[in-house]
């Protein structure tokens, strides 16, 4: 397999139990056909992107500067932010912010708070309290640690162990990130490698509804290429705004212009030519936007249903995504199958994280120690860097990898394959 960028890691796993649990269930899982799937949150770009209360933060910052917002909307939008930031605020009081921000009132001088917050988040980087942001169309293929200097602007050791394993089918992925970072770590490894041994294997196709997880899963082309399924539809996406062009209006995945060569063409609209592009974000608070995950999730079920050996969020907070933690819960007890939860956070059995707050509520059934066989659901609680670490090895190590018959023409080229 191609090196990747080791990360330092200073705790061992923190039950030795669960670690030995879960490497018998991957392994069992290889010889049957099953590999993990991977539910990528906002944790696993920690640092790189920002997250909803930064984006919150900054946003009311340049309200506050805003010399045209009117008194009371200017009020309501300062005291929804600052709950944002603070997690107080209930989901529809954050859709409402982002929405209100991004939409609607011409007169408020709202889209020019929006513009310039679109222009920094995608261009000059977002600033805030915790740090500096790389602007997301300058985000790079080359991995960044943790302990690089500010703004780190490449993929985490995580993204590119997960790319690794994605090369030979060692595990599945469901992406809510709007980022590229999963993208460019793919890209970094085509860099790395021999280009004579670079195959389809070496390309991700982006899914972004039941219909291309059907279409792909279908698909009579037996060569292997990964995908990677986008579960909230997308967060950000580009709209035009020129209305006399045929893509006014029409929301586009932001896919195609992590490509743009300049910074110029990240506006620019490949059909009017004019620089009219705006992001848009839409945020999952609204039920509507919510329940979009459920065509998703059922259609990639019933594929991959079979094929999943256990699902591992990583740095998935949960906190807005009530819908699809329950999609997961029913697929866990749906197909007997475990969730092994990653996140660092420090839980108690008096202020449990918003997952295990979840299973409590709505799945008291599904075990909280960790089951081969058998729903089960338990926190791995570890850095995304930190536990990939530990999965990657464990995978590597597996005789077993190299000799699934599913994995074989794929993970012999991939041991011959040298760094340049
Ligand atoms: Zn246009």
């Amino acid at each position: 397999m191609p090196s990747i960028p080791r990360v330092k890691v200073n705790q061992k796993p923190p039950d030795g139990a669960l670690a030995s649990s879960l490497k018998d269930l991957l392994k069992q899982g290889f010889y049957m056909g099953k590999v993990p799937l991977f539910v990528l949150g906002a944790g696993i770009s920690n640092k790189r992107v920002a997250f909803i209360n930064q984006m919150a933060e900054r946003l009311v910052a340049l309200i506050r500067s805003s010399q045209n917002v009117p008194v009371p909307i200017k009020q309501t939008l300062i005291k929804q932010g600052e709950a944002i930031q603070s997690g107080s605020a209930s989901r529809s009081d954050a859709a409402e912010f982002f929405s209100t921000c991004q939409s609607g009132v011409p007169e408020a001088a709202i889209p020019s708070v929006w513009s310039d917050f679109c222009e920094e988040l995608a261009i000059a980087g977002l600033t805030t309290s915790n740090g500096r942001f790389a602007g997301l169309f300058r985000l790079e293929k080359r991995p960044s640690a943790a302990f690089d200097p500010e703004p780190l602007a490449g993929p985490s050791p995580a993204h590119v162990a997960i790319s690794s394993l994605l090369t030979v089918q060692a595990c599945h992925v469901l992406n809510l990130n709007y980022d590229p970072l999963l993208l460019h770590a793919m890209a970094y490894l085509r860099e790395s490698c021999d280009p004579n041994q670079i195959s389809d294997a070496f390309h991700i196709i982006p899914l972004h509804s039941a219909q291309d997880i059907r279409k792909y899963y279908s698909s009579p082309n037996v060569a292997y290429q990964p995908s990677v399924v986008n579960a909230r539809g997308d967060v950000f996406f580009a709209r035009c705004t020129n209305d006399r062009c045929p893509e006014y209006a029409i929301d586009r995945s932001l896919d195609s212009r992590y490509t743009a060569s300049s910074d110029v063409d990240v506006f620019r609209c490949t059909s009017c030519d004019l620089r009219t592009i705006k992001l848009q974000l839409s945020f999952p608070g609204y039920e509507t936007k919510e329940r979009l995950v459920q065509p998703i999730l059922h259609q990639l079920r019933e594929f991959l249903g079979f094929r999943t050996s256990v699902i591992v969020p990583i740095g998935l907070s949960g906190k807005w995504d009530p819908y699809l933690l329950s999609e997961l819960f029913e697929w866990a007890m749906a197909y007997r199958i475990s969730i092994v939860d990653v996140k660092p956070d420090k839980a108690t059995v008096d202020v449990p994280t918003s997952f295990e707050g979840f299973r409590r509520r709505y799945f008291p059934s599904i075990s909280t120690e960790f089951q081969a066989s058998g729903s089960s659901y338990k926190q791995w609680p570890a850095t995304a860097d930190e536990f990939m670490d530990w999965i990657y090895s464990t995978v590597s190590a597996m005789a077993v990898f190299t000799n699934l018959p599913d994995l074989t023409s794929i993970s012999a080229k991939q041991t011959s394959l040298q760094l340049r």
